[in-house]
């Protein structure tokens, strides 16, 4: 057996990081630079307000009340060239430009209008400055606004778009080809004859995959076959970044998918028996000398499982991530979670919650056997029990929260 994070570290070490492209900020969420980005202008391009309100000279409301002539009246967008002159004010609306001699804005609601909008008393003193946003005061010209190795996030999307870019510099996805492979596997509505299950892995591998923002491509089921799997890995790797497999990786199985892999594969083939429960075997290679293969095992929780600790770190190292792994949250157990030491981190699948004071709570949710799907639908998060005893109520554990879930609400 091979420990969990030297498993992770033998495969994130063999993927190739993407190269380059130049995207359009609305296909880029989500993807991870290449580039420093560096405001070219402040941002705001002029002194404009920051409230609904009157425009004045501070020097004229030192002292309050103070009443002021009201000249004029600028909204947003309003470009002309507007004066305040000593014992006047201009009506001035929030992001309007702020009058050449105004160097202060009063709010609305500390003013009151005489005279049909004629005058206004200022009912406070307003200090030189008062809400006012100066240029530059979101992003000074010459800042760096986006580091290389950043993952865009709708704000950086809208930080990059204020400086007038509209396309960014990030690394490729990879685009990512699923396969299922077994004779007994079928698809769609209909019977089943004896033997025959339905295809559970390729539709959660994709939806996993989709979920991750990677591309991908449905390479379907592919028999027990050595010469359908060599055709279908063949033509795949000249369409695909990275390949997800799933089945034939046990050591009982039937020779096909190791045979057809070891002959792709050649010595870049890793057939590993990682220290987990579930998800024990793993293959990882090079198609090709360049595509990553990654071969999960064929029971749709040990496929998943695998997926999360091996396939999504990969792929997303493959895309440019400097942490491609999720964080993992502390949770107290509801109940005792009592395991076996056998040499391996046991993953079980569970419900975290928070209470009404916040606090992160797990409990395990249904069958835990690798086959039984269902109880993972169940789940939002697995709990990770190092070797030994497992724990006991009210033991803090590690809990990894999964795609597609929310934590769940508070109780009562
Ligand atoms: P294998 O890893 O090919 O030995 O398969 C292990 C178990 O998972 C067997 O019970 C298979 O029938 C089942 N299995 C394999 N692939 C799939 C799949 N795509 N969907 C559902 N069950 C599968
Ligand atoms: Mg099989």
């Amino acid at each position: 057996m091979i420990a969990l994070d030297e498993a992770q570290q033998r495969v994130l070490s063999a993927c190739p990081v993407l190269g380059a492209e130049r995207r359009p900020l609305a296909a880029a969420l989500g993807c991870i630079t290449t580039e420093r980005i560096v405001a070219s202008e402040d941002v705001p391009p002029f002194a404009n307000s920051a409230m609904d309100g009157y425009a004045l000279r501070s020097d004229d409301v030192a002292s309050a009340p103070s009443a002021l002539r009201v000249v004029d009246s600028v909204m947003a967008g309003d470009g002309r060239a507007v004066e305040v002159g000593v014992g006047e004010a201009v009506r001035i609306m929030t992001g309007a430009p702020v009058p050449d001699g105004a160097d202060a804005v009063c709010m609305v609601e500390q003013t009151r209008t005489e005279d049909e909008g004629r005058r206004v008393v200022i009912e406070v003193a307003v200090g030189p400055g008062t809400a006012i946003r100066g240029p530059g005061s979101d992003i000074a010209c010459g800042a760096e606004v986006v580091a290389p190795g950043t993952e865009l996030t709708p704000a950086h999307l809208g930080v990059i778009a204020r400086l007038g870019l509209e396309t960014v510099c990030v690394h490729r996805r990879p685009t990512v080809g699923v396969l299922s492979t077994g004779d007994e596997l079928r698809e769609g509505p209909g019977a089943l004859e004896r033997g025959a299950i339905r295809d559970a892995n390729r539709p959660m591998l994709l939806a996993l995959l989709g979920a991750a923002g990677f591309p991908t491509v449905d390479l379907g089921i592919v028999p027990d076959d050595e010469a359908t799997l060599r055709r279908v890995l063949t033509d795949a790797v000249a369409t695909c970044d990275a390949l997800v497999t799933s089945g034939g990786v046990s050591v009982g199985d039937l020779d096909v998918v190791r045979m057809v892999l070891t002959d792709l594969g050649g010595p870049s083939m890793h057939w590993m028996q990682v220290a987990i429960r579930p998800a024990k075997p793993l293959a990882f290679g090079l198609l090709d000398r360049r595509v990553p293969v990654i071969g999960l095992p064929g029971n749709p929780v040990s496929s998943l499982i695998s997926f999360e600790l091996f396939a999504r770190p990969a792929l997303r190292r493959m895309q440019g991530h400097r942490d491609p792994f999720r964080p993992t949250l502390r949770a107290l157990a509801d109940h005792d979670l009592p395991r076996r030491p056998d040499g391996k981190i046991h993953f079980v699948r569970g419900w975290a919650r928070t209470d009404a004071e916040g606090r992160l709570h797990v409990a395990a949710s249904g069958g835990q056997d690798s086959h039984q799907l269902k109880a993972l639908a169940d789940a939002n998060a697995l709990v990770v029990l190092e070797d030994g005893d497992g724990a006991r109520a009210g033991d803090e554990v590690r809990v990894l929260v999964l795609d597609g879930h929310r934590l769940g609400q508070p109780d009562g």
